[in-house]
């Protein structure tokens, strides 16, 4: 039995993709072999990661003048890749801070040496809300200006594509990513780990802009450098296979779907519904500026927090699993990624209602 996995990560995957990977999981083309026992250098896994970045890149279409990488160590190991990559010790960067995000990649690129210029910080709002478009300027000695258009935890996502001022745009799409059409052209670098729209955790995609590759600073982890990665297409040691698998399945789904379109209409219906439902309750709110509100991480309080814990432990007796909010945050959070149908959305909306007739 399936249940409404509301986990912000690893986060519910598409039915339809785990049950291809099911159907060849222990004998994957007739090699006899799983996917995850094959080399990773052999014909049939070369083809198949050659396939999963073929459909990324139809689907978000990325130009010919990006590489795709398919890397480790999450979307954390780039708040330090990227600076490893893209600066050299003394130089500054630009940095919107939106929430907790933000903030670790904030605090990493300060490790790595950097003049870090915070040119928008929205700690007057306690990170309810995104900056008013047009309302910073980055200088143009930056060498990035870097931002999170999803914070996962603060359910905090920008309506617009901030204006870099000509310097790279850096974006952490972890929480995003594939949930709707984004220009990819606007960006030098986008990164995400798989493991909320994309995929199992173990796998972090980079799409990077050719002309910000090949100045990696001396010591670099070779697994990290993203020029000596992408002459090797990824394999300069054993790349996460399975994750890369998965993805591909992934993305066949969200192709046969409708592309990244269809998703945007569905994650927008869903999103609208429960904000639309919490809005109209005397009982449950959401603290976001409605502007900046996130289709994909929607984190909700009560008016009896003391409720909490029965909320959460009734409603996954219900089949609705992992709404506890963030333990920094508290209250609840539901995370409605590409794979939560709308099915799923009503259900929680229906068990909202009741609860609150029940307690209210
Ligand atoms: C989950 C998440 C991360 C951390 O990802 P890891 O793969 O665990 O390192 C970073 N940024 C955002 C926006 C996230 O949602």
């Amino acid at each position: 039995m399936r249940v409404y996995n509301f986990s912000a990560g690893p986060a519910m995957l598409p039915l339809a993709a785990l049950e291809a990977a099911r159907s060849e999981l222990t004998d994957w083309q007739g090699s006899g072999m799983s996917v995850m026992e094959v080399s990773h250098r052999g014909k049939a896994f070369v083809a198949c990661a050659d396939e999963t970045e073929s459909l990324l890149r139809d689907l978000m279409g990325i130009g010919d003048n990006y590489k795709v990488l398919f890397l480790q160590g999450g979307a954390s190991g780039q708040f330090d890749a990227i600076p490893l990559n893209l600066t050299a010790p003394g130089d500054s960067v630009a940095f919107l801070n939106t929430g907790q995000w933000s903030a670790k990649a904030i605090k990493a690129a300060r490790t790595q040496g950097l003049a870090v210029d915070v040119v928008a910080d929205e700690a007057a709002s306690n990170y309810t809300t995104t900056p008013a478009e047009g309302s910073f300027t980055v200088d143009p000695g930056a060498s990035y200006l870097h931002y999170t258009p999803n914070e996962t935890i603060g359910g905090v996502e920008f309506g617009y594509v901030p204006d870099a001022g000509g310097v790279p745009l850096v974006a952490d799409f972890s929480s995003t990513i594939l949930s709707r059409p984004i220009d990819v052209s606007r960006y030098g670098l986008i990164y995400a780990g798989a493991q909320k729209n994309m995929g199992p955790s173990g796998l972090c995609v980079v799409i990077v802009r050719d002309d910000l590759l090949g100045h990696p600073r001396p010591g670099t982890p070779a697994v990290w450098d993203y020029a000596a990665m992408a002459a090797a297409d990824s394999m300069l040691n054993t790349p996460p296979t399975f994750g890369i698998y998965l993805l591909g399945k992934i993305l066949a789904w969200v192709r046969d779907e409708g592309g990244l379109p269809a998703m945007a209409e569905r994650n927008r219906a869903k999103a609208d519904a429960l904000y639309g439902f919490i809005d109209g309750s005397g009982y449950y709110s959401n603290p976001v500026a409605p502007d900046s509100r996130s289709w994909m991480n929607v984190p909700f309080l009560q008016a009896r927090p003391e409720l909490d814990k029965t909320f959460v432990a009734e409603a996954d007796a219900a089949g609705l699993t992992t709404l506890a909010g963030h333990r920094s945050v508290g209250g609840m959070r539901a995370s409605i990624y590409n794979a939560m149908p709308i099915e799923g959305v009503q259900a929680l909306i229906d068990f909202m209602a009741d609860f609150e007739r029940r307690n209210g």
